[in-house]
Protein backbone atom coordinates (compact mmCIF):
# COMPACT_ATOMS: atom_id res chain seq x y z
CA UNK A 1 0.00 0.00 0.00
CA UNK A 2 1.59 3.33 -1.08
CA UNK A 3 1.31 6.09 1.73
CA UNK A 4 -0.31 9.24 1.16
CA UNK A 5 1.38 11.96 2.79
CA UNK A 6 -0.93 14.93 3.26
CA UNK A 7 0.24 15.97 6.67
CA UNK A 8 2.68 18.47 5.75
CA UNK A 9 2.11 21.53 7.53
CA UNK A 10 3.12 18.58 10.75
CA UNK A 11 6.17 18.14 9.41
CA UNK A 12 7.74 16.90 5.94
CA UNK A 13 10.71 14.52 4.34
CA UNK A 14 14.17 15.24 4.23
CA UNK A 15 15.32 16.05 1.07
CA UNK A 16 17.49 13.58 -0.44
CA UNK A 17 20.31 16.28 -0.43
CA UNK A 18 19.63 17.47 2.84
CA UNK A 19 20.85 14.48 4.28
CA UNK A 20 23.70 13.61 2.14
CA UNK A 21 25.30 16.85 3.57
CA UNK A 22 24.41 15.74 6.91
CA UNK A 23 26.11 12.41 6.36
CA UNK A 24 29.25 13.68 5.28
CA UNK A 25 29.52 16.35 8.20
CA UNK A 26 28.68 13.22 11.04
CA UNK A 27 31.35 11.27 9.69
CA UNK A 28 33.96 13.28 9.05
CA UNK A 29 32.95 17.03 10.48
CA UNK A 30 32.59 16.08 13.78
CA UNK A 31 35.27 18.15 15.32
CA UNK A 32 34.04 20.82 17.93
CA UNK A 33 33.18 24.50 15.88
CA UNK A 34 34.73 25.92 19.70
CA UNK A 35 37.67 23.83 19.23
CA UNK A 36 41.02 25.75 17.64
CA UNK A 37 42.37 22.71 16.02
CA UNK A 38 42.06 22.43 12.26
CA UNK A 39 39.20 19.73 12.50
CA UNK A 40 37.26 22.37 15.13
CA UNK A 41 38.18 25.40 12.78
CA UNK A 42 36.70 23.38 9.60
CA UNK A 43 33.69 22.60 11.91
CA UNK A 44 33.02 26.76 12.64
CA UNK A 45 33.78 27.21 8.87
CA UNK A 46 30.52 24.94 8.29
CA UNK A 47 28.69 26.48 11.05
CA UNK A 48 29.31 29.86 10.20
CA UNK A 49 28.86 29.37 6.31
CA UNK A 50 25.34 27.70 7.15
CA UNK A 51 24.56 30.64 8.99
CA UNK A 52 25.38 33.12 5.64
CA UNK A 53 23.53 30.95 3.50
CA UNK A 54 20.43 31.33 5.83
CA UNK A 55 20.75 34.96 6.41
CA UNK A 56 21.31 35.16 2.66
CA UNK A 57 17.83 33.21 2.12
CA UNK A 58 15.79 36.20 4.39
CA UNK A 59 17.89 39.09 3.64
CA UNK A 60 19.43 39.24 7.31
CA UNK A 61 22.74 39.90 8.27
CA UNK A 62 24.49 36.64 9.74
CA UNK A 63 24.92 37.82 13.18
CA UNK A 64 20.88 37.89 13.04
CA UNK A 65 20.29 34.35 12.71
CA UNK A 66 20.94 32.03 16.05
CA UNK A 67 20.57 28.90 15.85
CA UNK A 68 17.96 26.90 18.56
CA UNK A 69 16.83 23.10 18.94
CA UNK A 70 13.70 24.09 17.45
CA UNK A 71 10.80 26.64 16.61
CA UNK A 72 9.54 25.93 19.94
CA UNK A 73 12.49 26.93 21.99
CA UNK A 74 12.71 30.16 19.58
CA UNK A 75 9.10 31.26 20.84
CA UNK A 76 10.11 30.84 24.27
CA UNK A 77 13.32 32.32 24.36
CA UNK A 78 11.76 35.74 22.18
CA UNK A 79 9.11 35.92 24.92
CA UNK A 80 10.58 35.33 28.01
CA UNK A 81 13.61 37.70 27.11
CA UNK A 82 11.11 40.39 26.11
CA UNK A 83 9.56 40.11 29.10
CA UNK A 84 12.39 39.57 31.69
CA UNK A 85 15.22 41.66 29.89
CA UNK A 86 13.65 44.19 27.88
CA UNK A 87 11.05 45.34 29.86
CA UNK A 88 7.88 43.94 27.66
CA UNK A 89 4.87 44.40 30.29
CA UNK A 90 2.39 43.46 27.67
CA UNK A 91 2.24 40.72 25.18
CA UNK A 92 -0.09 41.06 22.27
CA UNK A 93 -0.82 37.91 20.65
CA UNK A 94 -4.15 36.10 19.60
CA UNK A 95 -6.00 33.26 20.66
CA UNK A 96 -5.12 30.92 17.51
CA UNK A 97 -1.10 31.46 18.14
CA UNK A 98 0.49 28.00 18.02
CA UNK A 99 0.84 27.18 21.92
CA UNK A 100 4.49 27.29 21.89
CA UNK A 101 3.52 31.16 21.81
CA UNK A 102 0.44 30.90 23.84
CA UNK A 103 1.42 28.89 26.88
CA UNK A 104 4.87 30.12 26.54
CA UNK A 105 2.73 33.59 27.22
CA UNK A 106 0.42 32.58 30.02
CA UNK A 107 3.68 31.30 31.84
CA UNK A 108 4.98 34.83 31.49
CA UNK A 109 1.46 36.26 32.90
CA UNK A 110 1.97 34.25 36.10
CA UNK A 111 5.50 34.53 36.53
CA UNK A 112 5.78 38.63 36.19
CA UNK A 113 2.19 39.56 36.10
CA UNK A 114 2.61 41.28 32.58
CA UNK A 115 -0.46 41.91 30.92
CA UNK A 116 -1.68 39.53 28.00
CA UNK A 117 -4.24 41.01 25.79
CA UNK A 118 -5.96 38.63 22.82
CA UNK A 119 -6.52 40.57 19.25
CA UNK A 120 -9.70 39.71 17.83
CA UNK A 121 -10.27 37.37 15.06
CA UNK A 122 -12.62 37.41 12.01
CA UNK A 123 -14.53 34.52 11.29
CA UNK A 124 -12.29 34.33 8.50
CA UNK A 125 -9.37 33.75 10.54
CA UNK A 126 -7.89 37.09 9.93
CA UNK A 127 -6.73 39.14 12.69
CA UNK A 128 -8.61 41.87 12.95
CA UNK A 129 -5.66 44.84 12.58
CA UNK A 130 -8.43 47.98 13.96
CA UNK A 131 -8.00 46.15 17.41
CA UNK A 132 -5.12 45.84 17.26
CA UNK A 133 -4.50 49.14 16.92
CA UNK A 134 -7.13 50.25 19.51
CA UNK A 135 -4.85 47.69 21.60
CA UNK A 136 -1.70 49.43 21.20
CA UNK A 137 -3.03 53.05 21.69
CA UNK A 138 -2.35 52.04 25.31
CA UNK A 139 0.76 53.39 26.58
CA UNK A 140 2.54 50.19 28.00
CA UNK A 141 6.20 48.68 26.70
CA UNK A 142 4.40 45.84 24.35
CA UNK A 143 5.66 42.96 22.29
CA UNK A 144 3.41 42.14 19.46
CA UNK A 145 3.59 38.47 18.94
CA UNK A 146 1.47 37.33 15.74
CA UNK A 147 2.14 34.29 13.62
CA UNK A 148 2.46 34.89 9.80
CA UNK A 149 1.18 31.34 8.60
CA UNK A 150 -1.38 29.97 11.06
CA UNK A 151 -0.05 26.28 10.93
CA UNK A 152 -3.56 24.97 10.91
CA UNK A 153 -5.88 27.17 8.51
CA UNK A 154 -2.84 28.08 6.67
CA UNK A 155 -4.28 32.56 7.20
CA UNK A 156 -2.05 34.91 6.49
CA UNK A 157 -1.04 37.68 8.72
CA UNK A 158 0.17 40.90 6.41
CA UNK A 159 3.81 41.09 8.09
CA UNK A 160 4.09 43.98 6.44
CA UNK A 161 1.32 46.20 7.57
CA UNK A 162 1.54 44.76 10.73
CA UNK A 163 5.17 45.87 11.19
CA UNK A 164 4.12 49.07 10.06
CA UNK A 165 1.37 49.11 12.83
CA UNK A 166 3.80 47.89 15.38
CA UNK A 167 6.68 50.54 14.77
CA UNK A 168 3.95 53.54 14.64
CA UNK A 169 3.14 52.51 18.28
CA UNK A 170 6.63 51.63 19.28
CA UNK A 171 5.68 48.12 20.18
CA UNK A 172 8.45 45.19 19.47
CA UNK A 173 7.09 42.42 16.81
CA UNK A 174 7.51 39.00 16.92
CA UNK A 175 6.55 36.77 14.55
CA UNK A 176 6.32 32.83 14.67
CA UNK A 177 7.05 32.25 10.83
CA UNK A 178 7.57 28.80 11.19
CA UNK A 179 4.91 27.59 8.46
CA UNK A 180 6.20 30.17 6.07
CA UNK A 181 10.09 30.09 6.48
CA UNK A 182 11.34 28.09 3.27
CA UNK A 183 7.97 28.42 1.60
CA UNK A 184 7.51 32.19 0.34
CA UNK A 185 9.92 34.81 0.08
CA UNK A 186 10.65 36.85 3.17
CA UNK A 187 12.59 40.15 2.94
CA UNK A 188 13.46 40.97 6.57
CA UNK A 189 15.43 44.43 5.36
CA UNK A 190 12.15 45.81 4.41
CA UNK A 191 9.78 44.89 7.34
CA UNK A 192 9.73 46.19 10.65
CA UNK A 193 10.06 43.11 12.59
CA UNK A 194 12.05 42.20 15.39
CA UNK A 195 11.99 38.72 15.66
CA UNK A 196 11.03 35.63 13.28
CA UNK A 197 11.71 32.17 14.34
CA UNK A 198 11.96 28.74 11.63
CA UNK A 199 12.00 25.05 12.00
CA UNK A 200 14.00 23.28 9.71
CA UNK A 201 11.92 20.02 9.70
CA UNK A 202 9.05 22.20 8.31
CA UNK A 203 10.82 22.93 4.90
CA UNK A 204 12.30 19.29 4.50
CA UNK A 205 15.40 20.15 6.95
CA UNK A 206 16.30 17.57 9.71
CA UNK A 207 14.30 17.75 13.14
CA UNK A 208 15.39 19.34 16.41
CA UNK A 209 16.61 21.96 14.73
CA UNK A 210 15.58 25.70 13.83
CA UNK A 211 16.86 29.43 13.98
CA UNK A 212 15.63 32.85 15.50
CA UNK A 213 16.14 36.04 13.43
CA UNK A 214 16.77 38.20 16.23
CA UNK A 215 17.17 42.03 15.16
CA UNK A 216 20.73 44.06 15.44
CA UNK A 217 20.87 45.53 18.63
CA UNK A 218 17.94 44.44 20.00
CA UNK A 219 19.11 43.59 23.19
CA UNK A 220 17.47 40.15 24.20
CA UNK A 221 19.27 38.03 26.54
CA UNK A 222 19.82 34.24 26.62
CA UNK A 223 17.46 31.55 28.09
CA UNK A 224 20.76 29.09 28.60
CA UNK A 225 23.88 29.35 30.39
CA UNK A 226 26.83 27.87 30.29
CA UNK A 227 28.50 28.37 27.27
CA UNK A 228 29.84 31.45 25.07
CA UNK A 229 28.20 29.51 21.49
CA UNK A 230 26.10 31.50 19.47
CA UNK A 231 27.59 35.10 20.77
CA UNK A 232 26.45 33.90 23.85
CA UNK A 233 23.01 33.77 23.09
CA UNK A 234 22.49 30.02 22.63
CA UNK A 235 24.64 28.33 25.27
CA UNK A 236 25.10 24.28 23.92
CA UNK A 237 27.73 22.81 21.39
CA UNK A 238 26.22 23.24 17.91
CA UNK A 239 24.60 20.29 16.31
CA UNK A 240 26.27 21.00 12.98
CA UNK A 241 24.96 18.19 10.98
CA UNK A 242 21.94 19.70 11.92
CA UNK A 243 22.69 23.05 11.15
CA UNK A 244 23.81 22.06 7.99
CA UNK A 245 21.47 20.50 6.73
CA UNK A 246 18.54 22.88 7.97
CA UNK A 247 21.11 25.38 5.46
CA UNK A 248 20.88 22.92 2.58
CA UNK A 249 17.07 22.63 2.94
CA UNK A 250 16.28 26.01 2.90
CA UNK A 251 18.73 27.13 -0.12
CA UNK A 252 16.79 24.05 -1.87
CA UNK A 253 13.43 25.11 -1.06
CA UNK A 254 14.35 29.24 -2.43
CA UNK A 255 16.12 27.49 -5.32
CA UNK A 256 12.87 26.11 -6.25
CA UNK A 257 10.27 27.98 -4.93
CA UNK A 258 8.54 29.16 -7.70
CA UNK A 259 8.13 25.96 -9.28
CA UNK A 260 6.79 24.10 -6.30
CA UNK A 261 4.48 26.90 -4.76
CA UNK A 262 2.93 26.62 -8.21
CA UNK A 263 2.88 22.56 -8.50
CA UNK A 264 1.16 22.96 -4.83
CA UNK A 265 -1.06 25.68 -5.56
CA UNK A 266 -2.18 23.71 -8.69
CA UNK A 267 -2.72 20.67 -6.06
CA UNK A 268 -4.78 22.82 -3.95
CA UNK A 269 -7.05 24.42 -6.54
CA UNK A 270 -7.51 20.55 -7.85
CA UNK A 271 -8.66 19.48 -4.12
CA UNK A 272 -11.10 21.97 -3.72
CA UNK A 273 -12.74 21.37 -6.98
CA UNK A 274 -13.38 17.79 -5.95
CA UNK A 275 -14.60 18.41 -2.82
CA UNK A 276 -16.85 20.86 -4.41
CA UNK A 277 -17.78 18.02 -7.11
CA UNK A 278 -18.12 15.17 -4.70
CA UNK A 279 -19.04 16.64 -0.96
CA UNK A 280 -21.29 20.22 -2.29
CA UNK A 281 -21.90 21.16 1.44
CA UNK A 282 -18.07 21.29 2.28
CA UNK A 283 -16.91 24.38 4.07
CA UNK A 284 -13.28 25.78 4.19
CA UNK A 285 -12.46 26.49 7.71
CA UNK A 286 -10.68 30.02 7.65
CA UNK A 287 -9.79 32.12 4.63
CA UNK A 288 -10.61 31.44 1.49
CA UNK A 289 -7.28 32.86 0.19
CA UNK A 290 -5.11 30.70 2.49
CA UNK A 291 -1.84 29.97 2.30
CA UNK A 292 -0.69 27.19 -0.69
CA UNK A 293 0.38 25.01 1.40
CA UNK A 294 -2.83 24.32 3.61
CA UNK A 295 -6.60 23.19 3.34
CA UNK A 296 -8.57 22.91 6.27
CA UNK A 297 -11.90 21.96 5.64
CA UNK A 298 -15.18 20.92 7.16
CA UNK A 299 -16.73 17.74 5.48
CA UNK A 300 -20.56 17.25 5.53
CA UNK A 301 -20.71 13.95 7.33
CA UNK A 302 -23.19 12.75 10.33
CA UNK A 303 -21.56 13.06 13.78
CA UNK A 304 -20.78 9.36 14.41
CA UNK A 305 -18.73 9.64 11.58
CA UNK A 306 -16.74 11.74 12.97
CA UNK A 307 -15.06 9.91 15.60
CA UNK A 308 -14.07 6.89 13.01
CA UNK A 309 -12.38 9.13 9.67
CA UNK A 310 -8.94 10.02 10.71
CA UNK A 311 -9.10 5.78 11.61
CA UNK A 312 -10.50 5.35 8.15
CA UNK A 313 -8.12 6.77 6.28
CA UNK A 314 -5.19 5.89 8.32
CA UNK A 315 -6.29 2.40 7.44
CA UNK A 316 -5.70 3.36 4.09
CA UNK A 317 -2.42 5.00 4.21
CA UNK A 318 -3.12 8.36 4.13
CA UNK A 319 -1.94 11.02 6.36
CA UNK A 320 -4.04 13.68 7.32
CA UNK A 321 -4.82 15.86 9.97
CA UNK A 322 -7.31 16.64 12.67
CA UNK A 323 -6.84 20.34 13.37
CA UNK A 324 -2.90 20.20 14.54
CA UNK A 325 -1.00 17.14 14.90
CA UNK A 326 -0.47 17.79 18.67
CA UNK A 327 -3.98 17.36 18.74
CA UNK A 328 -4.88 14.83 16.30
CA UNK A 329 -4.43 12.27 19.19
CA UNK A 330 -7.10 13.95 21.65
CA UNK A 331 -10.44 14.45 21.92
CA UNK A 332 -10.49 18.00 22.41
CA UNK A 333 -11.63 20.26 19.71
CA UNK A 334 -8.55 22.71 18.35
CA UNK A 335 -8.36 25.96 19.77
CA UNK A 336 -7.90 27.44 16.58
CA UNK A 337 -11.38 26.44 14.72
CA UNK A 338 -13.23 26.33 18.28
CA UNK A 339 -12.13 30.33 17.32
CA UNK A 340 -14.08 30.61 14.26
CA UNK A 341 -16.74 27.93 14.39
CA UNK A 342 -20.15 27.40 15.79
CA UNK A 343 -20.45 25.27 18.56
CA UNK A 344 -22.58 22.78 16.36
CA UNK A 345 -19.74 22.90 13.45
CA UNK A 346 -16.84 22.16 15.90
CA UNK A 347 -18.93 18.51 16.47
CA UNK A 348 -18.18 17.49 12.73
CA UNK A 349 -15.12 16.53 11.23
CA UNK A 350 -12.48 18.72 10.14
CA UNK A 351 -9.64 17.65 8.35
CA UNK A 352 -5.99 19.43 7.68
CA UNK A 353 -4.77 18.46 4.56
CA UNK A 354 -1.50 20.41 3.87
CA UNK A 355 0.84 19.45 0.86
CA UNK A 356 4.40 19.56 -0.34
CA UNK A 357 6.12 19.55 -3.31
CA UNK A 358 6.33 15.32 -2.80
CA UNK A 359 2.35 15.18 -3.75
CA UNK A 360 0.62 14.64 -7.08
CA UNK A 361 -2.91 14.36 -8.15
CA UNK A 362 -3.17 11.38 -8.18
CA UNK A 363 -2.80 11.29 -4.06
CA UNK A 364 -5.95 13.95 -4.14
CA UNK A 365 -7.79 11.10 -5.87
CA UNK A 366 -6.78 8.31 -3.47
CA UNK A 367 -7.93 11.07 -0.51
CA UNK A 368 -11.33 11.86 -2.19
CA UNK A 369 -12.03 8.23 -3.38
CA UNK A 370 -11.10 7.28 0.31
CA UNK A 371 -13.56 9.54 1.70
CA UNK A 372 -16.38 8.80 -0.29
CA UNK A 373 -16.27 5.20 1.02
CA UNK A 374 -16.92 6.73 4.34
N1 LIG B 1 4.93 27.27 15.48
C1 LIG B 1 4.17 26.77 14.49
C2 LIG B 1 3.27 27.70 13.73
C3 LIG B 1 4.20 25.42 14.18
O1 LIG B 1 3.42 24.93 13.20
C4 LIG B 1 5.05 24.58 14.93
C5 LIG B 1 5.07 23.12 14.68
O2 LIG B 1 4.05 22.46 14.63
C6 LIG B 1 5.85 25.15 15.94
C7 LIG B 1 5.76 26.49 16.18
C8 LIG B 1 6.80 24.32 16.73
O3 LIG B 1 7.96 24.07 15.98
P1 LIG B 1 8.95 22.90 16.43
O4 LIG B 1 8.32 21.61 16.02
O5 LIG B 1 10.23 23.16 15.68
O6 LIG B 1 9.15 23.04 17.88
Amino acid sequence: MKNIYLDNASTTAIRPEVVQVMTKILIEDYGNPSSTHSLGRKSKSILELSRKSIAQSVNAIASEIIFTSCGTEANNWILRSAVKDLNVQRIITCKMEHHAVLYAALILEKEYAIQIDYVKVKTSGEIDLTHLVELLSQEKKTLVSLMHVNNETGTILDLERVGRICKEHGALFHSDTVQSVGKTAINLKDLNIDFIVASAHKFHGPKGVGFAFIRKNSGLQPLFFGGEQEKGLRAGTEALHQVAGMAKALELSYSSLEQEQNHISDLKKYLISQLALEFPNYKINGSKDGFYTILNVLLPFTHEKTAMILFHLDMKGIAVSRGSACQSGSVKPSHVLAEILSDEDLLKPSLRISFSYCNTKEDIDVLIEALKTI
